[in-house]
């Protein structure tokens, strides 16, 4: 078949996830579309997985989409006539800590709220259903009925029938050698068979991700690394069973096992990982393993024989060594390039047979209708910058490889690869006790230890050794005056004749006239959403700054792009070179008045108003507002004043009781004062008037990001309202994710988006969504804290300052 010249997709990488995506691309009525790829499909990752299957993952959104690629392979069989080798036997779930004994009646908990099938069984029930296990020491099973494996060779080519069938087009052994954009914004993809000329390129070349990528002019942090199972001879055992085991998740045995034939397949994530191919993936690596080296994961083999003892006597068949390959979290690199226009990608996927159809469906969405429906900031490619080196990818993925069955506990913060970034203060920030955390590449503290217990942090599910310490933050801030390292925040200067103009097309609020005023606005995504939120300050004639959420810089750039600047107007990012500090509390004001000259009363400078001024000699924009939801000013100075200023602030304020705040004691501060945040409360897939930012939306602006998207669901009754909890809990609090239930087991009827101790008020609090009609002042629900139903009153107001009297004073 001769190549063709013109198409609107191309995939470049005939693996099991390039195959999902022309599949799914040509399901939604793209069909003149093409596959290329250098060998036979599946010459990647894909030939030689185990492909294991399974539907919960920590994150809703991610189990919804492995719930969908389950569901899908036994439909794409009926449709394309093509076998999957679907075995669903079920997977059985071990707990043998405390620990993860939570976590899985966190899962059983999720597992209600999605309405799938993931229970506890007894000892007895486990045993009938896998005989060959020993259940000794084991304190808590759960079963997945829809667990189980596929054949990867049967699910690529099921959906490569299934596109061809749609009229998409695959050609083999025709490798991509360049790619080259023209002007308006489409590619050139060169072969040697020719070159086809396509509207969106789509980079799924797996283990050759970074190759392709490098023929656009892309870095991708990702780096290969050698993974191995065995398969065992025939047991006797399963064989005289007749029928199929299901797969044993013994996560803290630290290996996966499951039935193969009529013996049993054992894989393992060794704590000595190795790389391969850390410079790049030679381009005629083919069908070839790694030499075996069971000696590597002999640790997590014995106590796989001591799980299942007939193991240990099993003659080995075959071993497995070969590549996948990592991102620095071991989740997808998703998504449009922001720097690149109509160029995907798709890489870097580890548990590609549980994920598939996910990734394929909500590729193909973000292609065709410009934005997919669920939020998938976790998978973005946009969560890392440039930041992320060689050298923190590999950190980075080794500690996730050798981790791969370890819990991960909320807030946890891994040390692997850091400090990538830091700024001036953090070595003094360091010797006051900060624990730091990692977000965008930037160190940034998270709460300063008291004493030498909390310098460590520990993790669990329940409160630990931070609470007391971010106990006594909060407190401090709101009852004296607390100091935020807010520097990470997105910080962009927008200038030029016709600024404020081309800001008015970006967000949804009127960007402020008057010099020295400000405004909070949400960016409206395509599908009328909330894709973000930021404050706009205009500090000039055609000056203006702009913060937002440091995490989603290169995110929100996508949107930035999406209108063009008018000649001389330029937009520049100032998070690098700039600094801020939160001061906030009722000290404040008079902790600032003694650095600042201007007059800082509540007539002079007003809650939302800005101004250019020296703290302490050094030249600062102070904006009056504060996240955390007291009277306060955020000030932005030169990165290189950072340290000064916040000296500065310490010294003049010891006597006020200053001290400085964390953004772990934010995260609990802006929760009593029931602030959303992005990512959690606010986020594309929720409407405005769900969440209570429809006041802001200017809909007398002819023109600006997702109007007509808005305008088509704005008068939608909310299908859900973000509302606020008094939660009874006693031992850990709410972190986000938990499902809501009506009391006594009764229905789902939503979930906690954010969650802490509110210290101040002295209440567990959660902020979450509930289904319209169950938005009712105090309403009474279960809150599934641990897994375990927790009483929740719905709060008619923020627990606290609901007027703003505090912000606004
Ligand atoms: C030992 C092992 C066990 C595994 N077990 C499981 C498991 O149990 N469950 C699970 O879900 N996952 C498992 N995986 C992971 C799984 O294999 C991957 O998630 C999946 O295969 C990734 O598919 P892909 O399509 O992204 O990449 P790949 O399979 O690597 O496919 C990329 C394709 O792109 C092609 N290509 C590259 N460059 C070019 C170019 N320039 N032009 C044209 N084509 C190009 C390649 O030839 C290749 O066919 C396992 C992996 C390994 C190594």
């Amino acid at each position: 078949m001769a190549l063709q010249t013109q198409a609107q997709a191309v995939v470049i990488g005939g693996g099991l996830v390039g195959c999902s995506i022309l599949y799914h691309l040509a399901k939604m009525g793209w069909t003149d579309v093409v596959l290329l790829e250098r060998d036979e499909l599946t010459s990647g990752s894909t030939w030689h997985a185990a492909a294991g299957i399974h539907g919960l993952h920590d994150n809703n959104n991610i189990s919804r989409l492995q719930y969908y690629t389950m569901q899908l392979y036994a439909d794409l069989e009926k449709e394309t006539g093509q076998g999957c080798g679907i075995f669903q036997p079920g997977s059985l779930y071990l707990a043998q800590t405390a620990d993860r004994e939570h976590q899985l009646r966190i899962q059983a908990a999720k597992a209600r709220y999605f309405q799938v099938e993931f229970h506890e069984l007894s000892v007895k029930e486990a045993q009938d259903l896998h005989p060959l296990v020993d259940f000794d020491g084991i304190r808590c099973i759960m079963f997945e009925p829809d667990g189980g494996n596929v054949d990867p060779s049967g699910v690529t080519h099921a959906y490569a029938t299934g596109a061809r069938k749609l009229g998409a087009k695959i050609h083999r052994f025709t490798p991509v050698t360049g790619t080259t954009q023209r002007p308006d914004g489409s590619w050139d993809v060169e072969t040697p068979e020719g070159n086809i000329h396509a509207g969106v390129v789509v980079n799924a070349a797996g283990l050759w991700g970074r190759e392709v990528a490098a023929l656009a002019g892309l870095e991708l942090p990702l780096i290969p690394m050698e993974h191995q199972y065995f398969v065992t001879e025939e047991i006797p055992e399963i064989a005289a069973l007749g029928r199929r085991l299901p797969s044993v998740a013994d996560r803290d045995g630290e290996y996966y096992l499951r039935q193969e034939g009529l013996g049993l397949l054992v894989g393992a994530y060794e704590k000595d990982g190795r790389f391969w191919a850390e410079n790049g993936t030679p381009l005629d690596f083919g069908h070839e393993l790694f030499p075996d080296d069971l000696e590597r994961i002999s640790d997590n083999v014995m106590r796989a024989c001591a799980r299942i003892p007939a193991l240990e006597s099993a003659g080995i068949k075959r071993v497995i060594n070969g590549p996948m390959i990592w991102s620095p979290d071991s989740s997808a690199l998703f998504g449009p390039v922001p720097e690149l226009k109509n160029y995907f990608c798709c890489n870097g996927i580890i548990p590609g047979f549980s994920q598939s159809g996910g990734l394929g469906m909500l590729l193909a969405q973000w292609i065709v209708e410009g934005e997919p429906e669920l939020d998938l900031f976790p998978w973005d490619m946009a969560r890392y910058g440039d930041w992320a080196s060689k050298s923190f990818t590999k950190a980075r993925a080794l500690d996730c490889y050798s981790n791969r069955f370890k819990i991960h506990f909320p807030y946890e913060e891994r040390e692997a690869g850091r400090p990538a970034r830091t700024r001036p203060a953090y070595e003094r920030q360091k010797e006051m006790g900060a624990v730091f955390g990692l977000n965008y590449g930037w160190e940034h503290p998270l709460y300063y230890a008291t004493d030498d217990a909390a310098r460590e942090e520990s993790y669990g599910f329940e409160r630990q050794n931070s609470f007391a310490p971010i106990g006594e933050e909060c407190r401090a801030l709101r009852e004296n005056v607390g100091i935020l390292d807010v520097s990470n925040f997105a910080k962009y200067e927008i200038v030029g004749k016709g600024a404020g103009a081309w800001l008015d097309r970006i967000v949804a609020n009127r960007v402020p006239a008057e010099i020295g005023r400000s405004c909070l606005t949400p960016l409206i995504g395509l599908r009328g959403g909330i894709a973000g939120d930021f404050t706009i300050t205009k500090l000039d004639d055609e000056q203006f700054l702009m913060v937002g959420s440091g995490m989603a810089e290169r995110y929100h750039r996508r949107f930035f792009d999406m209108v063009d600047k008018p000649d001389g107007v330029t937009m520049r990012s100032l998070t690098n070179e700039k600094a801020g500090f939160n001061v906030a509390g009722p000290k404040a004001r008079d902790l600032l008045q003694r650095l600042i000259n201007e007059d800082l009363s509540n007539e002079a400078f007003r809650f939302m108003r800005s101004r250019r001024m020296s703290v302490g000699g050094i030249d600062a924009v102070g904006i009056r507002v504060s996240f955390s939801g007291d009277l306060g000013w955020e000030l932005y100075v030169d990165q290189s004043q950072q340290l000064s200023l916040f000296d500065m602030l310490l010294a003049e304020g010891k006597d006020l009781g200053a001290r400085p705040v964390g953004s772990r004691s934010l995260l609990s501060l802006r929760i009593e004062k029931g602030y959303g945040s992005w990512g959690r409360e606010y986020s594309p897939e929720y409407w405005p008037q769900e969440v209570g930012l429809d006041r802001l939306i200017k809909l007398d602006k002819r023109d600006f990001i997702g109007r007509d998207a808005y305008l088509a669901i704005k008068d939608n009754a909310p299908r859900e309202k973000l509302v606020h909890f008094e939660v009874e809990a006693t031992t850990a609090d709410a972190v986000g994710g938990e499902p809501i239930f009506l009391p006594n087991g009764g229905a789902p009827v939503g979930r906690v988006s954010s969650g802490a101790y509110g210290h101040y008020v002295g209440k567990s609090l959660a902020m979450g969504f509930v289904k319209t009609e169950h938005a009712i002042p105090g309403a009474e629900f279960e809150v599934a804290v641990l897994g375990k139903p927790h009483k929740a009153r719905l709060l008619e107001q923020p627990a606290f300052d609901p007027e703003g009297v505090r912000l606004r004073g």
